[in-house]
């Protein structure tokens, strides 16, 4: 009896010992996300499910949640900071709020051309920007380049989204360190020059556009479009990849980085290591019909339905190094 009884006790303190680590390994970690909540609820959850560490965000547009990470300096909750565009990480490293991250697994996972060279952050899923068209009124092979839809052709058939948002500064931003200013300029006015209709204010409403006959072609990040295949498998538009004799196809990120101030930063490390760890790359990136940043880990099949391209291998850090002088060029040529 009294034997049973000290086993009880013993077994009772091994359950406060483990009950106790396991409090200490649950302390929440805190994500600032650009990236909006149905794109990374299902994820956390899981990352919660398989470590027991809870993971709570705030969303907002990346300009704020960088405001607010300098704001906050180092009292901030955050850990980690997730946008959707490689100009905006690129922008929350020089405001000094990443920290940098010296990580064996997400050098392997991420290519070096879609993370910081000093580990401020990371590529955790691949954005293609390129050229949609309708497949009633437009015959693929009088596509070639983004540059060609500055030729009369196009005229009054070409559709794009506003200069306001970061993914056509982006654009235009490696269109300047693969072309030029000047060229990249005689390009972007031949597209204003083009234009069927007023930017859009999303690129949803450009797919739409197109699909209902109000433009021929556009510039879209795919998954907008692969979102409405979805709901519309026989939509009159799909994808075409240009440049594939130059320089490739435009790539954006979504990623991010360790915030500076974080309490926790080796936890905050682990969990971008298992954000790019190649199951969990599989369901980020089918959640919104983007492309791994694994290359070895297979796209939703809408995705790879459009079939494999030439992927411009430029750094993306060159979409923040040069956004200033793409927002001043496309407000020159007269870009709304
Ligand atoms: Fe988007």
């Amino acid at each position: 009896m009294r034997i049973q009884l000290s086993g009880a006790i013993v077994s009772v303190l091994f359950a406060l010992i483990a009950s106790n680590t396991a409090t200490q390994a649950a302390t929440p970690l805190v994500v600032y996300s650009e990236r909006r909540e149905p794109l990374i609820q299902p994820i956390f959850e899981r990352y919660t499910r398989e470590t027991g560490i809870e993971v709570r965000w705030l969303t907002d547009v990346a300009p704020v949640l960088i405001e607010r990470l300098a704001a906050e300096g180092a009292a901030t909750p955050a850990d980690i900071l997730l946008t959707v565009d490689a100009g905006s990480l690129w922008q929350a490293a020089e405001r000094g709020v990443l920290k940098p991250v010296q990580s064996a697994k997400l050098e392997a996972a991420v290519p070096a051309n879609l993370r910081d060279a000093q580990g401020r952050w990371f590529g955790i899923s691949q954005r293609a920007r390129t050229i949609i068209y309708s497949t009633e009124r437009v015959a693929a092979a009088n596509l070639s380049t983004y540059a060609a839809l500055a030729e009369d052709q196009w005229r009054g058939k070409l559709c794009l989204r506003s200069s306001k948002k970061i993914y056509n500064q982006s654009l235009i931003a490696m269109m300047i360190a693969r072309l030029g200013e000047v060229e990249t300029e005689k390009v972007v006015r031949g597209w204003v020059a083009n234009l069927a209709a007023p930017p859009f204010a999303d690129d949803t409403l450009l797919v739409q556009a197109v699909a209902a006959g109000r433009c021929d072609v556009g510039i879209v990040n795919t998954y907008y479009l692969g979102r409405m295949i979805k709901d519309t498998p026989d939509l009159p538009v799909t994808v075409f990849w240009p440049d594939q004799a130059t320089a490739g196809v435009h790539i954006n990120i979504s990623g991010a980085g360790v915030v500076a101030a974080s309490q926790q930063p080796a936890a905050a490390q682990a969990l971008l290591e298992w954000l790019v760890s190649a199951p969990i790359q599989a369901e980020f990136a089918a959640l919104n019909l983007e492309f791994p940043v694994r290359t070895e880990v297979a796209a939703d099949p809408i995705v790879a339905a459009w079939g494999a391209f030439r992927a411009d291998p430029i750094h993306v850090a060159e979409a923040g190094r040069l956004q200033a002088d793409a927002v001043r060029l496309m407000d020159r040529a007269g870009w709304k």
